[in-house]
């Protein structure tokens, strides 16, 4: 088996975004030793910085305002635009799919399945040929309405947008997912290596798998939200960077059911990660929706976004219907409308962490979040 064969085209994976034909070196020394551990300024541990950006993401080697990681979330959050569009993968090289329940396992996991009426099965394929992401999206969450769930759309080949969740890279050797039929892939050095969804998503492994392989056999996969693929009203919000030495208060997501039903998860900040469970008044609930409609939502005027600054991700669904915004911390604590909504969903995960998270101030009554439970 070979699996570090010699290399072919000399191109460079980004350290940041896993960009595959980065036609420079980042640093002098690159790739980077396998055991190093690379922290800032990385010029130290490097060498001299090429100071060019990554075509994809945006990151200018040797300008190190923000660590790896932090500018990764970041550009993540933004919905991982191409810094320079004319090199971004041709529409045809990408697709989307419906695929059934389940992790994502692969690429090659089965579609909609015999529950799914044949009508239905039918406007599935049109939409994907058509590449109608709002179409599959609507199919997604028709099916979930009659009971029929656990199904996502996947795009394949690198689609940038603010509704996808990035999983990591698949391995399209003639359109079979290598992850699941490669025997490199099955190998325990890889196998070892795959993230929760069974994908690569390590620079340093999807680099080597470039070499091994080839880097146009390499495909990033993103998921379509969950929370906008399932039926139902509600709030989903974001806000925060782990990886920013400059945000003492971590990352939250929290997601609020119309019927007041609400997740939170906190990575990071000064006082630790943590999962909760809990229950929102519908009052307040009603309350940020008033806010938002005094507010231009889901419309928002595109100011920059400083580096390091905070970011902002609102989704509100109402009729199965999802509405979207992004900002930075600051534009998000200045706008009418926007500025007490936000108030209002920080004051929520302040009150179901127990002060845990601090980003602004509890204003909310003591019956306002009930039923609050740690589960990690
Ligand atoms: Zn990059």
């Amino acid at each position: 088996m070979k699996l570090f064969g010699k290399g072919r085209a000399q191109t460079h994976v980004c350290p940041v975004c896993a960009y595959l034909k980065l036609p420079f070196k980042p640093y002098k020394q690159w790739p980077p030793p396998p055991d190093l551990e690379l922290t800032p300024p990385y010029e130290a541990q490097l060498g001299k910085p090429s100071h060019e950006a990554c075509p994809q993401c945006g990151f200018v080697f040797g300008k190190e305002d923000t660590s790896f990681e932090e500018y990764r979330y970041a550009w993540g959050g933004r919905g991982r635009p191409w810094a320079d569009p004319s090199v971004a993968p041709p529409e045809d090289e990408r697709r989307f799919a419906i695929l059934g329940p389940g992790t994502y396992e692969g690429f090659d996991r089965p579609g909609l399945g015999e529950e799914v009426p044949e009508q239905l099965l039918v406007q599935a394929q049109r939409l994907e040929a058509a590449e109608d992401v709002m179409g599959l999206r609507r199919l997604v969450t028709r099916l979930a309405r009659d009971g029929i769930t656990g199904y996502d759309v996947v795009a394949i080949g690198g689609f940038a947008g603010s509704s996808w969740d990035f999983l990591g890279f698949d391995v399209d050797v003639q359109g079979l997912s290598a992850l699941r039929h490669r025997e490199e892939a099955r190998s325990p050095y890889f196998s070892e290596r795959l993230n929760e969804h069974g994908l690569l998503a390590d620079f340093a492994d999807v680099h080597k798998f470039a070499i091994a392989v080839s880097p146009d056999a390499l495909l990033p996969i993103g998921r379509l939200r969950r929370s906008a693929v399932t039926p139902g009203d509600r709030l989903w919000y974001t806000i925060g960077n782990e990886h920013n030495p400059g945000d003492p208060f971590g990352r939250i997501v929290l997601t609020v059911e119309a019927d007041g039903t609400a997740a939170l998860e906190h990575y990071g900040g000064r006082n630790g990660s943590g999962t909760w469970t809990a229950r929102v008044d519908t009052d307040v609930i009603a309350r940020i929706r008033a806010e938002l409609g005094r507010s231009t939502f889901p419309e928002v005027a595109r100011e920059p976004i400083p580096a390091g600054s905070g970011l902002r991700q609102l989704e509100v669904v109402t009729d199965d219907e999802p509405e979207y915004v992004l900002m930075g911390d600051r534009q998000g604590q200045r706008l009418d409308g926007y500025k007490e909504a936000f108030a209002l969903l920080d004051a929520i995960a302040i009150r179901i962490t127990t002060g845990a998270y601090e980003r602004g101030d509890d204003a909310l009554d003591a019956t306002a979040i009930t039923d609050v439970r740690q589960i990690t």
